[in-house]
């Protein structure tokens, strides 16, 4: 059943989500937000209708939204997961435009504030148990991240976190692409909260490491179900839950070595995710996954019978303008309606 509404609607969707704003000194750029998905954003250096831009989503979250809220339009994906269809949720956005807010919650978030990293899995483990009696679920988290097109795990003892993964391009629809990446099973929401705990620690201990910010890096929740029915059949699928680095250009005048470069790796990786869901979006036979390390990892998960969920996430601030313009302009393509 989620599976049939989710297929009336393609499998790849975009929402945006508007997060409340936090100064009054600049004017705010959200000019109307319509039931049906529509959104205008006004140019602040022009008021009138000509600084007006009309964008068309899936949905859109304006900013008194709820994690709530936010969860339980994205619910009936993330459950399709337990039927084996693999799924893709992105945070796409510039730095401070609410990204993690929406993944995993405010930094020291009560149980109520927690986002949807933590409510997806809490829902896994109560479908699951109300299927108990017909099928037998196990499910694995595995936590990574993704800098300058390396990927590193995030659970591993390994504090500095100087170890490379090797991804392995499978195209076989259940293969693991990441085989070496530490696989921790969870069976409490207990579980998962210590896990994302250990994550959150060695993110900000690998980025202090090699002199990053947290948010110019790609972080990867990826959840693997195994279920098992009383006939033996079996269903395989994962869910990937995606934080993505900062899409901000980089000021190239300000810019140089370690920073240049790690700015460019973003940029490179950002617009192969662009190019690869509207290749999709648009049923192309070609797809560009091997491009970026990102696409290649989630290519189990992008496209086929796959559902992808992008999150496009802006500051409604004015001096935001140019970067909201250009992330709603991002999400538009890779949009389907
Ligand atoms: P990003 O991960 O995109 O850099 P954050 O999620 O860290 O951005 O958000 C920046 C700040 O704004 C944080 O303090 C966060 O708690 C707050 N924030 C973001 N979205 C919301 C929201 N919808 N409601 C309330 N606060 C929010
Ligand atoms: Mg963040």
């Amino acid at each position: 059943l989620y599976n049939m509404v989710q297929d009336l609607k393609g499998n790849i969707r975009v929402y945006c989500r508007i997060r409340p704003a936090f100064r009054a000194d600049t004017k705010n750029v959200i000019d109307f937000i319509g039931e049906d998905g529509s959104l205008v954003v006004l140019d602040p250096s022009k008021p009138n209708k000509d600084g007006k831009k009309l964008f068309q989503f899936n949905r859109i979250f304006g900013p008194t939204a709820t994690q709530e809220e936010v969860f339980a339009d994205t619910q009936p994906l993330i459950r399709s997961v337990m039927d084996g269809y693999n799924v893709c949720i992105f945070a796409y956005g510039q730095t401070g435009s609410g990204k993690t807010h929406t993944m995993c919650g405010p930094s020291g978030a009560s149980r109520k504030e927690l986002g949807i990293n933590y409510l997806a899995l809490s829902d896994l483990f109560d479908l699951s148990n109300s299927r108990k009696d017909v099928i037998k679920y196990e499910l694995y988290v595995q936590m990574v991240e993704i800098y300058n097109e390396q990927v590193r795990d995030l659970v591993t003892g390994d504090s500095a976190n100087t170890s490379k993964l090797e991804i392995r391009s499978c195209t076989t629809e259940n293969g693991l692409s990441l085989p070496d990446a530490t696989m921790h099973s969870v069976k409490s929401t207990t579980d998962v909260l210590n896990l994302m705990k250990v994550g959150q620690v060695n993110r900000a201990v690998s980025s202090t490491a090699l002199n990053h910010q947290s948010s110019r890096s790609h972080s990867i929740l990826t959840v693997h179900i195994h279920g098992k029915d009383a006939s033996g059949g079996t269903i395989r699928s994962c869910l990937h839950l995606v934080d993505l680095a900062g899409s901000e250009r980089v000021d190239k005048s300000e810019v140089t070595g370690e920073g240049l470069k790690e700015a460019q790796y973003i940029n490179k990786s950002l617009s192969c995710l662009g190019d690869v869901i509207t290749a999709l979006s648009q049923k192309n036979s070609y797809i560009p996954y091997r491009n970026s390390k990102l696409t290649l990892l989630l290519q189990n998960s992008l496209g086929g019978n796959a559902k992808t969920l992008m999150f496009a996430h802006v500051s409604p601030e004015g001096d935001s303008f140019g970067e909201t313009v250009s992330t709603l302009k991002f999400a538009q393509r890779a949009s389907t309606v």
